[in-house]
């Protein structure tokens, strides 16, 4: 299958760039993974958009090396380079645009879900190593076959009969992060897991294969799906197939860590019609996973999570309290990610109260500062501290209104020896 020459025209002048320059080295380039599905499902796919570039590039009999491709490039579009001689990988960065260029290569697996080993090798055994048929496919962008598909696994094929279809039987056992992968791609591009490769995905999920992943690895899928459009779907799939759990064995069944499987697809459910986005999605995630201190997530994730875990005692405090500067005391500290989320899931006067802090009380702020306060004759000091509190309570219950007021409490409170 040919690619028509304007298609190729049109790819950033990088593209071309790494491709005359492998070319007369005698090497080959090739646009690899997402890209060429992306292209052959849709042509016009690969126009506008800030997606990430896919090169690789076979040197072998060249003479020549990654890095010595990398630092050429860099010379020529004045761009920054990464190496990483271990993977045989590299990025080139120029404003606006990332280019990853591999060094074709095969893998094996010493163990189930650990990284593979590598050795450069020709592009089919290249995109043989791949996920799926339908990102095992390769656009040549030199040498006399330019334009043309290389396609050894049956890639073009699956992609007009909408499947998911894995290379080879081991392919979930070698690495099970590529059934969060099947699920995205499945529910991404409304095609089926095809069905035998279905019956490999449940079977490595049953035999427990998940459990081998590090959370780094699951976390990185789980926040890929949670940057979807249609990210609902796909963590209702990876629920349903049971993935999470087979990740942290520690939960069984129809139990999501303590908590029904039918709760969390309801709040989820929920989180998405309100519009919350990867970050709020992520956090309600993490409040449901068994994280422990080694889990990679920042400290915001972490003490969001933590206020989430602890929800049943906020909101009970929450439901008792009604004056504004009260419930302001009461949430301010707490992850405003985490009120977000709880306004989501509860009703009543407490989600009210909720709201009315994230949309009102916590922007309030007195008119007076700092230095207000010394002009007016406040020591800096526990004694300003104190006078601010004040009038910021006064504030938020609006039993001040304006600067005058503001400044008449000041010296009210400055009589009675605030
Ligand atoms: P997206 O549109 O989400 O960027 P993509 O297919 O480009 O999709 P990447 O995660 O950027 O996804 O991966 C690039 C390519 O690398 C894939 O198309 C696939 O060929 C290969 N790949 C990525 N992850 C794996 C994996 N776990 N196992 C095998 N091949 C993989």
């Amino acid at each position: 299958m040919k690619i028509p020459k304007r298609v190729i025209k049109n790819l950033p002048p990088v593209c071309q760039l790494t491709a005359s320059v492998v070319d007369a080295w005698g090497g080959r380039a090739y646009l690899v993974g997402g890209l060429v599905r992306d292209l052959l499902l849709d042509a016009g796919a690969l126009s506008g958009g800030d997606r990430d570039w896919d090169i690789a590039v076979d040197l072998r009999g060249t003479g020549k090396g990654l890095l010595g491709l990398l630092k050429e490039l860099q010379n020529r579009t004045g761009g920054r380079y990464v190496f990483h001689h271990q993977f045989l990988t590299g990025t080139l960065m120029l404003s606006g645009l990332r280019v990853d260029i591999a060094h074709t290569r095969e893998e094996s697996y010493p163990q189930p879900a650990v990284l593979p080993e590598i050795r450069p090798a020709g592009i089919e055994a290249d995109l043989r190593r791949r996920d799926f048929t339908i990102n095992a496919l390769a656009l040549a962008l030199s040498g006399p076959e330019t334009g043309t598909v290389i396609d050894p696994t049956g890639g073009a094929s699956d992609l007009k009969l909408r499947l998911i279809r894995v290379i080879h039987p081991l392919s979930f056992i070698d690495d099970p992060t590529r059934i969060f992968r099947a699920i995205r791609f499945a529910v991404r591009f409304g095609f089926e897991i095809e069905s035998g490769t279905l019956h490999l995905m449940r079977q490595a999920i049953t035999a427990g294969y998940p459990a081998l992943l590090t959370p780094e690895r699951v976390l990185y899928e789980l926040r890929c799906i949670c940057r979807e459009r249609n990210a609902l779907k796909m963590l209702e799939a990876v629920i349903r197939e049971g993935v999470l759990t087979a990740c942290f064995p520690k939960s069984s069944g129809q139990e999501f860590f303590g908590v029904q499987v039918r709760q969390v697809l309801d709040e989820l459910a929920a989180l998405v019609r309100s519009g919350a986005g990867e970050e709020l999605l992520m956090i309600y995630l993490l409040s449901r996973l068994p994280v422990n201190e080694r889990f990679p997530i920042t400290r915001e994730e972490r003490a969001a999570r933590e206020a989430l875990m602890n929800r049943t005692v906020l909101l009970e405090r929450l439901s008792r309290v009604r004056r504004r500067s009260s419930i302001y005391q009461l949430l301010r500290g707490i992850p405003v990610p985490a009120l977000e989320i709880l306004a989501v899931l509860s009703s009543g006067p407490v989600r009210s109260r909720l709201r009315l802090y994230l949309d009102e009380l916590m922007h309030v702020q007195p008119q007076l500062q700092a230095a207000d306060l010394i002009a007016a004759g406040v020591k800096p000091g526990p004694q300003m501290g104190r006078m601010l509190e004040r009038l910021l309570v006064a504030r938020l219950d609006r039993r001040v209104k304006s600067r005058d007021e503001e400044l008449a409490l000041v010296h009210r409170l400055q009589s009675c020896h605030v």
